[in-house]
């Protein structure tokens, strides 16, 4: 289980930070609303990354596989205690409630003209 999660964690850590480097950038004009999303997907990368950490001291220790299910718990743990940060993704439109894609979840800011409707469909922002 040690030699699985060092293999994953770092492929899994690139793959989010591929992510993030898709999404809007975190330094931004005076005017523009702040990208939540960006933020959450680099803590989420933050957390994998730590949790690689962990498993690759483990397996320095020689430590026995279940050592790392404690490791895998307090990343949950850390995940839960930044829930406010990170659930900032919404999988249905927050005005109609129609199912948003992948790629609108993920990268899909609000409209700037009215940032207090985020996470809206396409349909719904042409109103
Ligand atoms: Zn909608």
């Amino acid at each position: 289980m040690l030699e699985g999660a060092v293999a994953v964690l770092p492929m899994l850590a690139i793959a989010i930070l591929l992510i993030n480097m898709g999404q809007r950038p975190l330094t931004r004009p005076p005017n523009e609303p702040r990208s939540p999303k960006r933020a959450a997907t680099l803590m989420v990368a933050g957390l994998v990354l730590a949790l690689l950490g962990g498993a690759l001291v483990l397996q320095r220790l020689r430590a026995p596989d279940w050592t790392l299910l404690p490791a895998i718990a307090a990343t949950m743990a850390a995940g839960w205690a930044l829930r406010r940060y990170l659930a900032v993704f919404r999988s249905h439109c927050r005005n109609c409630g129609a199912r948003l894609s992948l790629v609108e979840i993920l990268f899909r800011e609000q409209a700037a003209e009215d940032p207090t409707q985020p996470d809206r469909c396409p349909a719904c922002d042409r109103q």
